[in-house]
């Protein structure tokens, strides 16, 4: 198999999983518990917790362990009432988005979009109402990059709280939450080589936010139920392991360049890219091409045992081109003709070339077919 759908999930890593193992078995002990067996299990946590804050240039204390990107964004979310305002950009995750349900205005892609929105509220928000504004780092369908720096300068600027899912960020660019001064941000381990089920919220005041998980208060309260502390340990080797890296980011920029390249000479039809040219991470490839179902080719491929995706993994099921997608613009005949390729620097040349001759073979049958 060759697998190129890393944004949908990645596999875990050896040394993840070797040092996952002996919580399993041998350090069993609840972290809650006096005895010895439980201040292990509670060391192993705290090291994790060390771990993923010092990924991101945080406070240990800033970080909860959650189930994962859902989990965190929905209490992100929960963190603000009924009479709250919310807003999210067009590109965010389900997740993000479903949990909205008051006062949603979604946001389109530039920053004009993000200041009118706050004279916009202006004149409807009570003094006592709190405004949160949340907008993906780097969008999981296309890999686009977004300023979130100055997207969250502009929400507190409206003392607006601000929030970013990071899930598709972590490990493709450098991130560090005291500089970019997000107020909190959502993680999911099994996107950078840990297991599924287990995240990371980052709160920059954990004091100051009540959770209405109740129970034995474990995460500072934030989520109680006795903690998963396998993955815990998982996700924070992940965290030490696959943070971003230049050497891994360079050689990612040389495959998609390959591709692309191949993928030119190889197609009888014209294809576009659907990227922000200079602000893209390189290791997600989304491309469209003409009357051409990406469906049909993502099939063709799983004949062939190559995994990819059309557009994101959470939209595939419905056949209607995502909000991402449309954001671009395409003209009619290839908005329905993306194919999302996203893989790493283990992607080797002789793969590179096999999977480029097989989407040019399926795509010039499919645009034969279409011609009579
Ligand atoms: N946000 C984004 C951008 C994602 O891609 C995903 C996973 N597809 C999630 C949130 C949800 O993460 P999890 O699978 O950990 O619940």
């Amino acid at each position: 198999m060759i697998y190129l759908d890393n944004s949908a999930t990645t596999p875990i890593a050896e040394p993840v999983f070797e040092a996952m193992l002996p919580y399993f078995k041998e350090f069993y002990g609840n972290p809650s518990s006096q005895y010895k067996a439980g201040r292990v299990a509670k060391a192993a946590i705290t090291k994790a917790r060390e771990q993923f804050a010092k990924a991101i240039n945080a406070d240990p204390e800033q970080i909860s362990f959650t189930s994962g990107a859902t989990e965190s964004n929905n209490l992100v979310r929960r963190f603000f009432g009924e009479n709250d305002f919310v807003a999210t950009s067009i590109y965010e995750h389900p997740s993000m988005l479903s949990p909205v349900s008051l006062r949603l205005k979604n946001l389109k892609r530039n920053q004009l979009g993000v200041t009118g929105w706050f004279q916009h509220i202006k004149q409807f928000k009570e003094i006592d109402s709190k405004v949160l504004l949340s907008w993906q780092y780097v969008n999981g369908e296309t890999g686009m990059i977004f300023p979130i720096k100055d997207i969250a300068k502009t929400a507190h600027k409206n003392n607006a709280y601000f929030h970013s899912d990071m899930t598709a960020a972590f490990g493709k660019v450098p991130i560090d939450v005291e500089h970019l001064d997000v107020d909190f941000a959502s993680f999911s381990g099994h996107k950078f080589h840990a297991p599924k089920g287990i995240g990371v919220l980052y709160i920059k005041e954990p004091d100051k936010f009540r959770s209405d998980i109740i129970g034995g208060s474990q995460e500072f309260g934030l989520r109680s139920g006795t903690e998963n502390v396998p993955a815990i340990v998982g996700i924070g080797k992940a965290a030490e392991l696959y943070n971003y890296s230049d050497e891994r980011n360079n050689i990612t920029i040389g495959i998609r360049l390959d591709i692309i390249r191949l993928l030119t000479q190889k197609l009888t039809c014209d294809f576009k890219v659907l990227e922000d040219k200079g602000n893209n991470v390189p290791s997600i490839l989304n491309i469209a091409f003409p009357n051409i179902e990406g469906e049909s080719i993502m099939l063709l491929l799983d004949n062939k045992d190559i995994c990819v995706s059309t557009g994101s993994a959470c939209h595939s099921a419905s056949l209607e081109a995502t909000p991402t997608v449309k954001s671009f613009n395409l003209p009619p005949e290839y908005e329905h003709g993306t194919i999302r390729i996203s893989f790493d620097e283990n992607f080797k040349p002789d793969e590179v070339e096999y999977v480029t001759d097989e989407i040019a073979r399926i795509c010039n049958m499919l645009t034969e077919i279409r011609k009579g």
